[in-house]
């Protein structure tokens, strides 16, 4: 996007995007194109300049190793300092702080895509950054409880945990299939346990959207949410 948007507007279309992204997950029907085009009548860019914005941030979604807004496909060329203005935006709109990580991995990918990337210096004593990122309040119980159904094998591929942790215990994650974030409950209803490479996977691969509905299937314990 090589076209000028003002913080504004992009703040406006992230707001809109959250509102999307909240409703789905909360059921309510929406039209997109309506969306749309309240925004064309407040600044003035074509609809389907919108939509293609909205892509930008499911791709921002995307590299957040979430959800997105269902029927908007992430739309890649988006530059990493736009991708980190608008993964604070998300932040603000949602009112709740995430570890920042859109502009990083936009950043790797660039860089991954140069033809020639010489060896980096990389920093010697990186420098300390803090943040107040949002953690959610967890209930031990409820990973005991699905940490024990699952056995020490993934819910998923059904396959042994890969290793046993120093503690002695099968190492197994827990994934919430509405994440926390999203406004998901930490009930054995929304967690599933997963070997680390189903983990990632549900949460960064390219068909994870079949991975997750093969879960609900499968495991009779999960309701939507
Ligand atoms: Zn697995
Ligand atoms: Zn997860």
């Amino acid at each position: 996007m090589s076209d000028n948007w003002t913080e504004q507007e992009l703040k406006a279309a992230v707001e809109a995007y959250v509102q999307m992204h909240s409703n789905e997950a909360n059921g309510i029907s929406f039209v997109k194109k309506h969306i749309y085009s309240k925004l064309s009548e407040e600044f003035g860019r074509t609809e389907k300049a919108y939509e293609y914005r909205m892509q930008n941030i499911s791709y921002v979604y995307s590299l957040m190793g979430r959800e997105w807004v269902s029927g908007l496909k992430p739309a890649k060329n988006v530059g990493s300092k736009t991708a980190a203005i608008i993964e604070k935006l998300i932040s603000e709109a949602e009112g709740q702080t995430l570890p920042p990580i859109a502009e990083f991995e936009s950043q790797v990918i660039s860089y991954k895509l140069k033809k020639k990337l010489s060896k980096p210096d990389g920093i010697k004593e990186p420098e300390k950054t803090y943040s107040n990122v949002t953690n959610y309040a967890r209930d031990p119980k409820v990973k005991a409880w699905v940490l024990k159904e699952a056995d020490g094998r993934c819910e998923c591929c059904e396959a042994d945990a890969p290793f046993i942790t120093a503690e002695g215990e099968p190492f197994i994650e827990i994934h919430h299939l509405r994440r926390l974030s999203d406004g998901g409950s930490d009930t054995v209803s929304n967690a599933a346990a997963l070997c680390p490479n189903c983990h990632r996977e549900i949460h960064y691969g390219i068909n994870k959207s079949t991975l997750i509905s093969a879960m609900y299937k499968k495991i009779s314990r999960l309701v939507h949410e």
